[in-house]
């Protein structure tokens, strides 16, 4: 399998690190590979993580595991050092994905191919594969799981025949604008809503429609939850209640949360639903007990494993499979993609998504 890698010409710096031939250890033969996560504050970048580095040293690989805590700069000179170290290739989820070129042309300089992880590079050449989920159905699925609900539509998004008219008042929350996935959860989940919202079904009484008024840097829990505090000020203090929020992941519903528990909304008949996203065991656990409605499961098992699969490819000069070579506009070139599909979770079917697949088990879920 090297072989053929090494007689392909540009292969043979990056694979001289190798102690050749496929007899060894595994297809990966001891090669090094970079791997860079933006953040070990959310659950799902540490399972993605973990299963890269699993998946890849069964294949016989060695791999660099890096965490940035959000600091671009970190994560910057963590994929520097990869480099220095001789990495192989790199399997990159950027915090910002907009602050990685320079450090990518130096990976190209040194002939060392680059998956995107999850999230979209942006504005270079030198990104050669992407593997991610199908960002904007997973938009389309948050905004089904508000409208389901609230009683509008079943799961798949079909219509209800005896849906209540409302109005309903719903607020609405964006992602990290840095990242390229939040404007696909937007766009998803905001043409989902439309309809309802031109007809009166659904009410923003904010007025904040707009991606810029509702994202929020860095999904960060604690500005989601200021900025839920100021809107029940601001639009609700007169007894209207907030019947719907979408949110676009868990860390984020986890803030609107506490501000509605802050502003005395009670479980039951007046808590708004919840959407979500990633199944972060304390917000499946926040499922269990009605106070976030839903999450979206992307299993980062097979994210890891498309990862694992991108990189054995190019590092044998194959070409990995993909599904998509449209949506995915880095701002330089159009980088081909593997999405995969996500999951709709709410109460009813915790057991059949989460536990049954093993991501997580009832004990975690109910402990
Ligand atoms: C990922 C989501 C995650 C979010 C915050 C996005 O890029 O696709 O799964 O919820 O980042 O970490």
């Amino acid at each position: 399998f090297l072989l053929a890698a090494l007689t392909a010409g540009a292969m043979v710096v990056s694979l001289a690190g190798c102690s050749g031939g496929a007899a060894g250890g595994g297809e990966g033969d001891g090669a090094l590979v970079g791997v860079a996560m933006p953040t070990k504050s959310s659950e799902r970048w540490i399972a993605d993580g973990n299963s890269v580095k699993k998946q890849l040293e069964a294949e016989g690989f060695r791999v660099d595991l890096q965490y940035a805590e959000d600091d671009i700069p970190t994560q910057v000179s963590q994929i520097e050092n990869m480099i220095t170290k001789g990495a192989e290739a790199l399997i990159v989820a950027s915090i910002d994905g907009t602050t990685l070129t320079s450090v990518l042309q130096s990976a190209a300089d040194n002939d060392i191919p680059v998956i995107a992880y999850d999230r979209l590079i942006r504005d270079t050449e030198n990104v050669d594969y992407y593997a991610s989920f199908d960002n904007y159905k997973v938009g389309v699925q948050q905004a089904d799981s508000v409208l389901n609900g609230l009683g509008l539509v079943e799961l798949d998004g079909s219509k209800k025949a005896d849906a209540p008219k409302g109005p309903f008042n719903i607020e609405l929350f964006g992602g990290s604008p840095d990242d390229n996935n939040a404007t696909f959860f937007w766009d998803g989940a905001m043409d989902t809503l439309k309809p309802y919202l031109d007809d009166g079904t659904l009410v923003v009484k904010s007025g904040q429609t707009d991606f810029d008024q509702a994202a929020t840097l860095r999904w960060d829990g604690e500005t989601a939850q200021k900025r839920m505090e100021n809107l029940l000020t601001a639009n609700y203090s007169g007894g209207d209640k907030v019947n719907a929020v979408l949110s676009p992941y868990d860390g984020i519903s986890r803030g609107i949360i506490s501000a509605l528990n802050d502003a005395g909304y009670s479980l039951g008949d007046e808590w708004p639903v919840i959407s979500g996203q990633d199944a972060e065991l304390d917000s499946v656990k926040a499922i269990d007990r009605g106070e976030q409605y839903a999450t979206i499961f992307k299993d980062t098992r097979s994210l890891a494993a498309e990862a694992v699969k991108m990189t054995i490819a190019v590092l044998n000069d194959e070409e990995p499979e993909v599904n998509n070579t449209e949506d995915y506009d880095n701002g330089t070139k159009v980088v081909p993609s593997m999405l995969l599909d996500s999951q709709i979770v709410v109460k009813d079917n915790v057991q059949k998504t989460l536990v049954d697949s093993g991501y997580w088990t009832e004990d975690e879920i109910k402990g």
